[in-house]
């Protein structure tokens, strides 16, 4: 009698069980995949990552344009040298240019600042400061 019911029942459930436990598995082996991914995502260039974001459109780590231009600090460069020597304004860690006068300027939550087209196309992509990797913007 016990045979039987362990062969109907419990083995059963067991079975079940282990088939639910291989789907979870399998799950959850592709979330640690996407994971890698995303890893990957933190070492790729700038370029790259435009690519990417090309290719697979706006993924979930980016923001949208609207909650990037109501985020963002934006203003003109003017470079006006208060002390001497002048401080060093270090170049666009984007794109590497220097910043120009009347330039539009865009500086994330963290303090960090770039030119706005710059930071605008990143955060499209990613919502984290280029250089600190904090989060660029409150969402
Ligand atoms: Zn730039
Ligand atoms: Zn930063």
């Amino acid at each position: 009698m016990w045979l039987n019911k362990f062969v109907r029942g419990e083995v059963l459930l067991d079975w079940r069980d282990f088939l639910v436990d291989r789907q979870l598995i399998r799950r959850a082996s592709l979330v640690d995949r996407h994971r890698e991914m995303r890893l990957d995502v933190d070492n790729m260039s700038y370029e790259e990552l435009l690519a990417l974001g090309e290719r697979i459109g706006h993924v979930s780590t980016g923001l949208s344009e609207e909650k990037i231009m109501s985020g963002l600090k934006q203003w003109k460069y003017l470079h006006i040298p208060l002390e001497e020597p002048a401080t060093v304004v270090e170049p666009c860690c984007i794109c590497q240019e220097d910043y120009a006068d009347g330039e539009d300027m865009g500086r994330v939550e963290c303090g960090h600042y770039f030119h706005t087209a710059c930071i605008k196309q990143w955060l499209v992509i990613k919502n984290t400061c280029p250089i600190c990797k904090k989060a660029a913007l409150g969402t």
